[in-house]
């Protein structure tokens, strides 16, 4: 007797197979398993995926649109003032209660891991303390993994390297900083330094915003790399955003991503976030603010398409969908050819898991039995159509359900339904 039959799902690679789960394991996948279960999911000719998965988003921050004010510039550096404004004011209920919204949207999408950084630039500490507690109340659904983040620079907010610190002692994941928001290019490299020795010392992973920026002389990517081969950290460390890559020099990028790849740094750029942030000092041709990811991928550098932003200072829309984010990025990066755009699917897959190191994971006997059963043929299809999660499994247990939903049609000598499955 097994808990849970998933009868007839196309894998993402295409083979149509049963998934059967016992406990929080998934104990057989093969076509026509016979045994009796507890629960039979029918999702034949339905994509079976297993989770969505985010390594960059800021849950402190999220659904928080409009309070005090809204981003009237549209730019980072708006957005970075108004959040210090928000966190004045929020308090740990309130943050814990967006945060848990927020996770309810995102287990309904079939989202059940998220990197989400959190700011350390605050003395009392309460959205590390928010987060935290968010994190314990989501584990038994959804795995939530913690950057320690000084919003306001390591070395320019007077007490974020103790704060920093003292997150990382509470039971922060995760290193991170923001060099290109340091005063000096200097500072930036500085930090770089410290961040990586920390890591080094803790044992922990980095992942650093890093160059989200339009200027091309903007080159902490290059400090992170060095660094990381220094301290040891090879394929603990991920550069997020490096837009600054979009701008850069060719010959000097070439001289660059080899040193990236060599250092095992895994890319995340944020399309949805970056298309709205970046060249808003252009007049025209106006850039587009994504670095550079068909070319990183050519060298074996693992790029993972990350959210950032829902409802925040920073981006005003945003679902919690991690298939809007691989849509937004196959435009943005042009990854329009077949096996780039199924790329795009696995970005926001399984690239994104090895880049958060989660282990349990993925559709394989004795692996964590957490998939999602989408209303499409395939990746591709799931891309474009960013289709309903008609039922999401998380850790052994059905946790969100969605009927499935075709439009009714009332036209002349038409049919009376209509699916854009194709
Ligand atoms: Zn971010």
């Amino acid at each position: 007797m097994i808990d849970i039959l998933v009868r007839g799902g196309t894998l993402p690679d295409g083979q149509v197979a049963d998934i059967a789960i016992a406990g929080d394991r998934i104990v057989d996948i093969a076509p026509g398993i016979a045994a009796e279960a507890g629960l039979v999911i029918d999702a034949m000719g339905d994509l079976v995926s297993p989770p969505f998965v985010d390594p960059h988003f800021h849950m402190d921050a999220t659904l928080s649109y409009g309070t005090p004010r809204i981003n009237a510039s549209g730019t980072l550096l708006e957005g970075i003032a108004l959040w210090g404004e928000l966190k004045e004011q929020a308090t740990i209920d309130e943050m814990v209660a967006r945060a848990l919204r927020y996770c309810d949207w995102a287990v309904s999408l079939g989202l059940l891991a998220i990197r989400s950084h959190v700011d350390t630039c605050d003395d009392s500490l309460k959205g590390v303390e928010a987060m935290l507690q968010v994190r314990e109340t989501v584990k038994p659904y959804l795995d939530l993994q913690l950057v320690a983040f000084p919003q306001d620079g390591f070395y320019r907010d007077p007490t974020a390297e103790a704060n920093t610190l003292r997150a990382l002692d509470m039971g922060v994941d995760v290193v991170g900083g923001i060099p290109h928001f340091e005063r000096t290019m200097a500072d930036g490299a500085a930090s770089v330094r410290a961040l990586c020795e920390i890591a080094a010392e803790r044992g922990l992973p980095v992942d650093l915003h890093c160059d989200e920026t339009d200027d091309p002389m903007s080159r902490h990517i290059e400090t992170l790399a060095a660094e990381t081969i220094r301290c040891g950290l090879q394929g603990r460390v991920a550069g997020s955003h490096l837009t600054s890559m979009h701008s850069m020099d060719n010959y000097y990028v070439s001289k660059l991503l080899p040193m990236v790849a060599e250092a095992g740094i895994a890319a995340i750029p944020n399309p949805l976030i970056n298309i709205v942030l970046q060249g808003r000092h252009d007049t025209y041709p106006k850039r587009r603010g994504l670095t550079r990811v068909k070319e990183m991928q050519g060298l074996g550098i693992p790029v993972g398409w990350g959210q950032d932003c829902v409802r925040d200072p920073w981006y005003s829309l945003g679902t919690g969908d991690m298939l809007d984010v691989a849509f937004m990025g196959l435009h943005v990066a042009q990854m329009t050819a077949p096996e780039e755009m199924a790329r795009c699917f696995e970005m926001v897959t399984e690239t994104n898991a090895a880049i958060m190191g989660l282990e349990d994971y993925g559709l394989a006997p004795g692996k964590m039995a957490s998939l999602v059963v989408l209303d499409a043929g395939n990746t591709i299809e799931a891309v474009r159509l960013r289709p309903d999660r008609l039922a999401v499994i998380s850790k052994g247990k059905l946790v969100a359900q969605k009927a499935r939903n075709d439009s009714r049609l009332t036209l002349p000598a038409r049919p009376d339904s209509v699916h854009r499955r194709h």
